[in-house]
Order: structure tokens, then sequence, then C-alpha cells
């Protein structure tokens, strides 16, 4: 079960630098977690256009009506939770059942033309490069070197390697985590996988769901950074004891005065910035964790 939680794993194929925390330090058995989409990277934005662009599609075939947000996000949800997680033609088979919904309401033929216009929609919503949120880059720059940085991210694993290549920030991490979800028993792996203490280690991200609750019942610090986007799949009530930040900046205020504490540093090479990142510098798992 925890092998299947946590693969597949990656390793960055370059480690910025190797250190030693003392021994007894808060930074034994630590790391920052962080979410990526809609925490690092904008990603709903590039959902809502394709909804639009949908939309459109449906108003000029005379469909659809008031309550199609509320059915596609039903449908949406619907094709996640029978694939058993986020898989890539999730949404655009939640489009494609949406225009089959609104044929059906309307009596009209469904048009294979139209259903391969709409999935094409919904799978481009993949390939849009992801723009990094304000103070992503600042926070792991500040970080690095100090704590491991562990992405921790839900998707399809070729799609999430491509965006992450895309973003620039794959250099950042130690290691990347693409899981189908994210639950108590994903973050409990990544703890042992990783030998983390949890208390002594955090969770940055946007999902009360995803990114809080599991890992706070795991026993993880937890950095709640709302976005105003999140999708309604995201929203759960807080089991509690997590921080929450308007802004990366803010999260970087909670994590950086622990993240200073003192290390010994065998090597040390300059960090490079988000654009000379190697972007695809990943290789799969198999390596020794760092
Ligand atoms: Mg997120």
């Amino acid at each position: 079960m925890c092998l299947y939680r946590c693969v597949p794993l990656y390793f960055p194929a370059r480690i910025c630098y190797i250190g030693i925390a003392e021994e007894g330090s808060a930074t034994v058995g630590s790391a920052v977690l962080f979410d990526f989409d809609d925490t690092l990277v904008e990603t709903a934005v590039h959902f809502d256009r394709a909804k639009k662009e949908f939309t459109r599609l449906l108003a000029g075939l005379g469909l659809g009506d008031e309550e199609l947000p509320e059915v596609l996000n039903r449908y949406d949800i619907a094709e996640v939770e029978a694939a058993g997680g986020f898989h890539r033609d999730c949404f655009p088979r939640a489009l494609v059942a949406v225009y089959r919904y609104y044929c059906r309401r309307a009596g009209r033929p469904v048009a294979s033309e139209v259903v391969r216009t709409v999935t094409a929609l919904g799978r481009a919503v993949y390939d849009r490069v992801p723009r990094v949120r304000p103070g992503a880059v600042d926070l792991l720059r500040a970080l690095a070197g100090r704590r491991r940085l562990i992405l921790v991210t839900t998707g399809d694993q070729e799609v999430q390697m491509k965006r992450l290549a895309a973003s620039g920030l794959a250099g950042w991490f130690d290691a990347v985590h693409v899981l189908p979800v994210k639950d108590e028993d994903a973050y409990r792996c990544i703890a042992q996988t990783r030998g983390l203490v949890p208390e002594r280690s955090w969770m940055v991200g946007n999902s009360i769901r995803a990114d809080i609750n599991p890992a706070r019942r795991v026993g993880f610090r937890c950095i709640f950074v709302p976005h105003p986007r999140t999708w309604d799949y995201d929203l759960e009530e807080p089991v509690g004891g997590h921080l929450q930040a308007d802004s990366l900046a803010e999260a970087r205020r909670f994590i950086e005065p622990l993240a200073k504490t003192r290390m010994r540093m065998l090597r040390t090479k300059k960090f490079p910035t988000a654009a000379a990142c190697p972007a695809g510098d990943v290789t799969p798992a198999g390596g020794t964790a760092p």
C-alpha cells in the first residue's frame, strides 16, 4: 500500500547542496512539502478559460442553461471520483458528458465532430505553460539549502512532470511525488520514505482537503495559502491546527525562522535563478534519497 502510494518518485539529477544538520537540531528529519497547482503555479485559470470556451461552444449550438457551471462541476467531480484520482482524461470526459447531457435534454443527437472538438478543448488545458505564482521563486530560493524541498502533487504523472519542467521550478526540489490522491496514507508514506519527522516539517498548499487536513492528521505543520479560484472539490471543513497565509511571502515568514537553524554545510553551490534552473532536470526513481 505504502509503495503503491509513493510510486512514482522522482529525484533531481542535480542536488544543489549537501548539508548535515547539527545533532539534535530542529532540521533533522525536516522538510518543506509544497503543493504545485494553484500554490506555486496558476492552474485553475486554464480550466476556467476552457469552461468559458465550452459554454460559448454549447451556446452556439443552442445548448446549455444557467445551471451549466454547476452541472459541469458535478460531472467533473464524478469523473475524478470514478477514476480514483486525478487523471488527464477526467476533465475532457466531463466536458463530453455535459455535452451529451444537454443533447439528451434537448432531444438532439450527439455529433461526433462536437465530441472531438470538446475533447480537444479539455485536453488542451494540460498543454498550457503554467505561470509561476508571485513569491514562489523567492520562497524556494530562501529555503533551498536550509531545508529539503519536496513537491507533492496530484495528477497524471507525465502531465505533471511536463508542467513542472515548463514552470522552471523543477531544479529547486530535492524530490517530487506525483500521486493519484493526497490522503493520510500518502503523507505517512512520504514521511517514512524520506525519513521525515512530520512535527518538524511543513506542508504548504491551497487545498484544505488535499494539502492541509490529511497532512495535519499525520502531524505535519501546515500552512494554508488560499487561492481565489480553488475548486469546490478542494473545499472541506478544516481539522484545525494549521496556519493561514494570504500569500507565499507571508508563508515564508512562518517557515523562515526555523529554517535559519544553524547547519554545517559540507558543500555549497550558488543556487540558480528560476530561469536558469534546468526545467527538466529530474530523473526517474531508483536513485538514493537525499
Ligand atoms: Mg493545489
